[in-house]
C-alpha cells in the first residue's frame, strides 16, 4: 500500500513509519514541517530503505499538501500531525488551533479533491485515519470508561483543538463522502518519546538524581498504552477498520501519575542504583497542579478488539521496563535535545500566556 503519514517524524508517527515500512512492506511518504518535536533519527532505521521518502511541508500549506498527493498517488492518508503537548496548549494555543484544526482542513480538504479524481475501484480502497486522543472525552470520575460513544467534552486547548479537528474529519465523511477512519488513543509511552512528557521526563530526571516533578497530589489516572501497540492499532484501523467509524485504544493500564513516577524510580533503583543507596523515590516533589487539569481517562477498547482484532501485547510493566531501558541506552538522543530545544523547565501554568493570539 501507499502511504502518506503526515507527522511521520514525531513519537507515535515514526513508530508507525518503522513498523510500515520494515514490518509491513508499505510505501511511505512522511510528510512532516520537522518542527521542535520531530526526531529524524528515529528514522534512521528506514531512512535508507527505497520505500520510505520525506517532504518537509507544513499541513497548513495547501499547495504543498496537494502536490504530495498528486506526485505520490497514495492509497491511504494516515494523519498524525499536531501540536502535542498539553502544557505548551496552555501557555500558547495559538498553534494549536492553526495545526491541528486548520492543518486538518487544509489536509482533508486536499485528499477529499485527490479522491474524486481516482477511479471507482481506487475510491473504494481509499482511507483517511485521522489519529486522535482520548483527551477530547474530557475528565472521568473514579468509574466508567470511554467508549467511541461518549460526548465529546474536552478542557485543555490541545484537547478542544483535536476535538475540532475530529468533528470536521467526520464532517467530510458525512458530508462529501471521504472514506475517513477515526482512532482515538489513551496516553502513549515508548522510545523517541519527547523529554517535556511525563515518562520520559522522568526518567531523565531520576537517571540525573534531580527533582522529580509530580503535578498536585499525583493522582490523576491515565491509561497507558506502549507506541508500538498504538502503532499497529493504526494499522488495523486502516487495514479492517469501516469508513465513517471510530476506533478507540488503549491499554488496559490505569495507573496514577504517581504510581508511574513511582515504577519509574524502583526499576531503576535495579538497574543503576544511587551512589548513596537511596531509594529515587525521595527525589518526588509535589509541584503546583496544570490548570483544568484531568482527573481521569480510561478507554473501553472493546470495539477495536472485536471488530479489528486488535489487542495491546505489551503490559505496563513490560513496556515500562523496555521504555526505562531504551532512555538508559540513548542518552544521546536526549542530551542534545536538553542541550537545545528543551532543557526540562516547567511549563503548561498559563503565566506565559501573552493573550495576543499566540
Ligand atoms: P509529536 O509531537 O511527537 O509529533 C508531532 C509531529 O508532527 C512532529 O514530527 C512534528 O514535526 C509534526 N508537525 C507538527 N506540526 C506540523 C505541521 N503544521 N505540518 C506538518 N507536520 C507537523 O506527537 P505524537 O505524540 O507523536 O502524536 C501524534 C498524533 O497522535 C497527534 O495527532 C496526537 O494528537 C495523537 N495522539 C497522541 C497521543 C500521545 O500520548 N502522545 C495519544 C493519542 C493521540
Amino acid at each position: 500500500m501507499r502511504i502518506i503519514v503526515t507527522g511521520g517524524a514525531g513519537f507515535i508517527g515514526s513508530a508507525y513509519v518503522r513498523q510500515a515500512v520494515r514490518e509491513l512492506g508499505h510505501e511511505v511518504l512522511n510528510v512532516d514541517r520537522l518542527t521542535y518535536a520531530a526526531s529524524p533519527e528515529a528514522l534512521e532505521d528506514v531512512a535508507g530503505d527505497g520505500r520510505y521518502r520525506l517532504v518537509q511541508a507544513d499541513i497548513c500549506d495547501h499547495a504543498a499538501v496537494a502536490e504530495a498527493l498528486a506526485a505520490f498517488a497514495p492509497d491511504a492518508v494516515v494523519h498524525l500531525a499536531a501540536e502535542s503537548h498539553v502544557d505548551r496548549s496552555i501557555d500558547g494555543p495559538g498553534a494549536f488551533v492553526t495545526t491541528n484544526i486548520v492543518g486538518t482542513y487544509v489536509l482533508l480538504d486536499a485528499a477529499l479533491a485527490y479522491w474524486r479524481g481516482l477511479p471507482a475501484d481506487r475510491q473504494d480502497r481509499f482511507r483517511f485515519v485521522h489519529v486522535s486522543t482520548d483527551e477530547v472525552y474530557g475528565s472521568l470520575g473514579a468509574e466508567g470508561r470511554f467508549t467511541e460513544a461518549s460526548r465529546y467534552d474536552p478542557n485543555s486547548p490541545y484537547a478542544a483543538s483535536k476535538a475540532a479537528a475530529d468533528h470536521l474529519a467526520r464532517a467530510w465523511h458525512r458530508t462529501y463522502g471521504l472514506p475517513v477512519i477515526l482512532t482515538n488513543c489513551s496516553n502513549n509511552y515508548g522510545p523517541y518519546q519527547f523529554p517535556e512528557k511525563l515518562i520520559p521526563l522522568t526518567i531523565i530526571k531520576a537517571m540525573a538524581g534531580e527533582p522529580l516533578p509530580v503535578y498536585g497530589t499525583g493522582q490523576n489516572v491515565r491509561d497507558w498504552i506502549h507506541v508500538e501497540d498504538h502503532a499497529r492499532g493504526i494499522e488495523a484501523a486502516l487495514t479492517r477498520g469501516l469508513a465513517g467509524e471510530g476506533y478507540n485504544f488503549g491499554g488496559a493500564s490505569e495507573r496514577t501519575n504517581l504510581e508511574v513516577v513511582r515504577a519509574i524510580c524502583a526499576r531503576l533503583d535495579e538497574l543503576q542504583p544511587d551512589p548513596g543507596g537511596q531509594p529515587r523515590d525521595r527525589l518526588i516533589e509535589f509541584v503546583a497542579d496544570r490548570p483544568g487539569h484531568d482527573a481521569r481517562y480510561a478507554i473501553d477498547d472493546a470495539k477495536a478488539r472485536a471488530e479489528l482484532g486488535w489487542a495491546p501485547r505489551e503490559t505496563f510493566e513490560t513496556g515500562l521496563a523496555a521504555t526505562v531501558r531504551w532512555y538508559r541506552e540513548h542518552r544521546s538522543w536526549w542530551e542534545a535535545i536538553q542541550g537545545g530545544r528543551y532543557g526540562g523547565d516547567r511549563l503548561g501554568l498559563g503565566a506565559a500566556r501573552a493573550g495576543a493570539g499566540a
